[in-house]
């Protein structure tokens, strides 16, 4: 048997994708003109598809420490956070994300997926149990099976089902790491953290909240979810991204003294090379912008709303609340692949999410707003899906 066999049926799908058009799952955006716009192929795009929710990537003043950064510190540290690869600017920036947070501890990883696998892998060893909520992001998945520990399953967002989890689990729930998100990436909805946080405190355990969606998205300075429900003193680390409201690349966690710790112990810590110091610039001034600019978060919601409310208008199926991820629910595969491709026709690049990349086995055309959209965009998107052939 050859050694790639047995993904025969999977090559194959994707060979009649790209044979078919263009491919939705190896797309080419052949330029970048702005947070906003770009080409593909010979069509000019508005991009509603991407994680750039306050639309920095363009962003002058992070732009230009970057390429100071780059000039001055070279391309790339070529090492691990352990050996040579912590300069001043990734101590500096962890001694920010501490400070933005309000907690005694941040560690900077390469990125948003190795910032879970260090993290969680770590604390999951094989005499942990974790309640995972059954959305999860994958790095979450593939960070408790490397970890080992015993994973348990609750149905999304259901509080309820949590709870009858951790009266099953007995002593043992009092040690018990629960793990959410603040945003989910393919619905855009947000975890009922207060009725988790609630349960947390009656039966004992830990809560970590990936804020990756809603980091720099909500609360009150952009700290997320939990800040935004008032609950962050029951939240024990916080994970996120540099990828999406920041801009640029790497990861994080937020927690106690303690946490200190997993600079020893965590392989996705020690063995990779950290990120490059141009990043590590970019993301600090990001970081500032975050803080000191709350309108830009004000405008990614008028945004949401605008797109949200359009969409609903003319008889999408959409998530259950307004939120920067808007996804449209679509009746089958094929039509989900005709109509993403219809609308980059129209100048509009969303994502296409097949299942099982999207929960429930549904297709999504998802929509991803940010802060850089202009209304116009916004209209156009939305005339875009008007215009499909239904
Ligand atoms: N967590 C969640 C919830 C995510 O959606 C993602 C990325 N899509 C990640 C973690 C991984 O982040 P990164 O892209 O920085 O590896």
């Amino acid at each position: 048997m050859g050694l790639y066999d047995k993904f025969t049926r999977l090559a194959n799908q994707r060979e009649q994708f790209q044979t078919s058009g263009l491919n939705p799952f190896g797309t080419c955006i052949d330029e970048v003109y702005s947070a906003t716009e770009g080409r593909i192929g010979e069509r000019n795009i508005v991009l509603a598809g991407t994680n750039n929710y306050l639309g920095l990537t363009f962003n002058e003043e992070a732009i230009a420490v970057g390429q100071a950064a780059l000039a001055n510190q070279g391309t790339g540290t070529t090492g691990s956070r352990m050996a040579n690869g912590s300069y001043g600017s990734h101590l500096a920036l962890e001694h920010e994300l501490a400070t933005f947070f309000d907690r005694p501890t941040a560690i900077v990883f390469s990125t948003g997926y190795t910032a879970n696998l260090g993290v969680i892998s770590t604390l999951a060893d094989p005499n942990a149990v974790v309640l995972i909520d059954e959305d999860c992001h994958a790095s979450i998945y593939d960070a408790c099976v490397l970890g080992g520990a015993q994973i348990i399953r609750f149905r999304h967002n259901d509080a309820q089902d949590l709870e009858r989890r951790m009266v099953r689990l007995k002593e043992r729930a009092k040690d018990a790491i629960i793990i959410v998100e603040g945003i989910y990436s393919m619905l855009g909805d947000v975890a009922p953290l207060v009725e988790i946080v609630e349960i947390k405190k009656r039966f004992g355990g830990y809560l970590l909240i990936d804020e990756a969606h809603s980091f720099g998205v909500m609360g009150a300075t952009g700290r997320g979810l939990a800040q935004e429900l008032g609950v962050e003193q029951d939240v024990d680390i916080v994970l996120g991204t540099f990828s999406k409201s920041l801009a640029s690349i790497g990861g994080f966690a937020v927690g106690s003294a303690a946490m200190e710790v997993l600079r020893y112990s965590s392989r996705p810590y020690i063995f990779t090379a950290s990120p490059s110091p141009s990043c590590i610039a970019s993301v600090r001034a990001s970081l500032q912008i975050i803080a000191q600019q709350p309108e830009l978060r004000e405008k990614l919601w008028a945004n949401a709303a605008r797109l949200y409310q359009g969409l609903e208008k003319i008889g999408y199926t959409l998530g259950a609340h307004i939120s920067p991820v808007v996804p449209v629910v679509i009746g089958s595969k094929e039509e989900g692949l005709r109509y993403w491709r219809e609308l980059i026709d129209r100048g509009v690049y969303v994502n296409l999410v097949l299942p099982p990349a999207a929960p429930s086995g549904i297709t999504l055309l998802r929509c991803s707003v940010n802060a850089a959209h202009s209304e116009e965009q916004i209209d156009k998107i939305i005339q875009a899906f008007t215009a499909l052939q239904r």
